[in-house]
């Protein structure tokens, strides 16, 4: 199977690769620059092919961008949500320049006191806008939600909406993140819970869109709504919950990338 890790970019595209080599990764994710900033340089071809090349030496692949966390493509907030299309194109032609295997990205949220019905619109309209946007066809990853604040996609008819909605569902994908789902209240942590979860995906979504899975302990409770990343088997979701799903036959199928906190020696650990 293949399993990494998200890994900072911290210091530059270069010190990539030589932190999820030191770490073990056989596959990775990353943001394309500080997850904090909407304003950046542009990304340097000689760079992205050293990365790529870097990739290749090693045999990670495939890898994975993940969008910063300032975007909000359901965002009532029609300057931000302006914003948050132009990012999410630009993501997409990094991604490109990188040759990743696509662009993993949270729904967002529709504030407070938010309605639901017109976020799901926006964040159709801002999916096509985008790749309209950025010309190509690297897929979209979209991931579930922990459902905290408002936020889309902590439910598998909401995340149905928006695909059959798309005017190019061919190139929008699913991400599977364990902690959001544990806290959104899909019982993934034992045996006939995640196969449940997983038909309903199937028949939902479409049995090719699952391509990816993001591994990480929930330190909060089964449905709580709260999303509190933990260490593999020391969360609330636990040990047998991960032995079930790695060795899941169709899902050890897939590339796994745990976004879970702390040091290189946590990292070694949970990997
Ligand atoms: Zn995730
Ligand atoms: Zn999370």
């Amino acid at each position: 199977m293949r399993l990494g890790f998200h890994i900072s970019i911290a210091g530059g595209l270069a010190e990539v690769v030589p932190r999820a080599v030191r770490r073990g990764c056989t596959t990775l994710q990353l943001f394309t620059s500080s997850p904090v900033q909407l304003q950046r340089p542009m990304l340097n071809a000689d760079d992205c092919h050293q990365f790529i090349e870097q990739l290749a030496a090693h045999n990670i692949q495939p890898h994975f961008v993940h969008t910063s966390y300032l975007l909000n493509i359901a965002s009532p907030d029609q300057k931000l949500w302006e914003r948050s299309v132009e990012h999410l194109s630009d993501e997409l032609r990094r991604a490109k320049l990188l040759n990743a295997a696509g662009v993993v990205l949270h729904l967002g949220s529709v504030g407070n006191n938010g309605a639901i019905s017109p976020g799901i619109d926006r964040v159709v309209r801002a999916l096509d806008a985008a790749r309209i946007q950025a010309q190509n066809d690297v897929p979209l990853i979209l991931e579930n939600s922990a459902g905290a604040g408002n936020t889309l996609g902590a439910s598998i008819p909401q995340i149905a909406q928006i695909l059959a909605a798309s005017q190019y569902p061919n190139s929008l994908q699913f991400c599977l993140d364990t902690a959001h789902a544990f806290a959104a209240g899909w019982p993934v942590h034992h045996p006939e819970g995640l196969e449940e979860v997983l038909t309903e995906l199937d028949s939902a979504l479409g049995p090719e869109r699952l391509v990816l899975i993001h591994a990480n302990d929930s330190r909060s409770d089964f449905n709580s709504h709260v999303d509190r990343h933990w260490h593999i088997g020391q969360g609330k979701m636990g040990r047998e919950a991960f032995r079930t799903i790695v060795n899941h036959p169709r899902l050890r199928k897939l590339p796994f990338i745990m976004e879970t906190p702390g040091t290189e020696e946590d990292d070694m650990r949970n990997i």
